[in-house]
């Protein structure tokens, strides 16, 4: 009986021994993961009432004019984008459909989902028809006046007191995010430049610093880019192209990649 017993409370030794080593490995393997999938929110600019920049393709043959809006350009690059890092990463879109979203509530989103960085998307536009070619911003102050008047498009959401408000959380943040801004749009430009510039005859017109309210409000490393000019008649044919499209895309996604290799341990966030 005594060595039964003895038997026995060593059966129940392994045994909850076999439990503790299960459980250890799995919640280890659980730490691992979470810690290991970084949160990636990609903003497609613009959105339902809100066109962004607008032009307009005409078809000699048909005899017809499309009209082409910033929003559903950026919607379609976003969600290719959120393809590419879907395997790695957790991607998620700030709208998925053409809606109107605030840039508060796009803002607010990187709080709910704890993002590590925040990547929006938009095309650019100019009165000169020639203006062209792709840039990159990442968020910090500057005195720039041909980065203020892109400024004005992309922050026209935010008025009154709320743009007051905007700014002083704006100066809060910049300081605590700004290197890593820069880091995060020099990695995704430098893809960017390899994927399509040759390709695709653009002009590369750099990385610049800028003061979007979207970025500043989402608190965390964060760039926006301009794709591309829409009112340029030759460059716009290039943007609707679907490998135009996927290649700078995957550009994107591979700019993310080298960005958290390279910021390593554990999330901003
Ligand atoms: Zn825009």
């Amino acid at each position: 009986m005594i060595l039964n017993g003895q038997k026995s409370i060593q059966t129940l030794k392994l045994s909850n021994m076999n439990k503790f080593l299960t459980y250890f490995v799995f919640f280890s393997l659980l730490y691992v993961s979470c810690a290991s999938a970084q949160v990636v929110l990609i903003d497609p600019g613009h959105g339902g009432e809100d066109c962004g920049a607008m032009a307009y393709q005409k078809y000699k043959k048909q005899k017809k004019v499309q009209v082409i809006c910033e929003k559903d350009i950026a919607l379609i690059i976003a969600k290719k984008v959120q393809k590419y890092l879907r395997p790695d990463f957790n991607a998620y879109l700030t709208r998925t459909i053409d809606s109107t979203v605030g840039l508060e509530k796009r803002a607010n989103m990187a709080d709910k989902i704890r993002a590590d960085i925040f990547i929006s998307i938009h095309l650019n536009s100019s009165k000169m028809k020639n203006g062209q070619g792709y840039e990159t911003f990442y968020l910090s102050n500057h005195n720039d006046k041909a980065v203020k008047k892109i400024e004005q498009v992309e922050n026209k959401n935010a008025k009154g007191e709320q743009a007051i408000i905007n700014k002083i959380l704006a100066d809060l943040v910049i300081d605590r995010v700004a290197p890593q801004s820069k880091r995060l749009a020099t990695l995704l430009h430098k893809e960017i430049s390899k994927n399509i510039k040759k390709k695709y005859k653009l002009t590369d017109r750099g990385i610049k610093p800028a003061l979007f309210y979207v970025l500043a409000l989402s608190k965390r490393p964060s760039v926006l880019l301009e794709a591309g000019f829409v009112s340029n008649e030759r460059e716009i044919k290039k943007i609707l192209n679907n490998d135009f499209q996927n290649k700078y895309a995957l550009a994107v996604a591979n700019g993310i990649r080298r960005y958290f290799k390279k910021n390593k341990g554990f999330p901003f966030f």
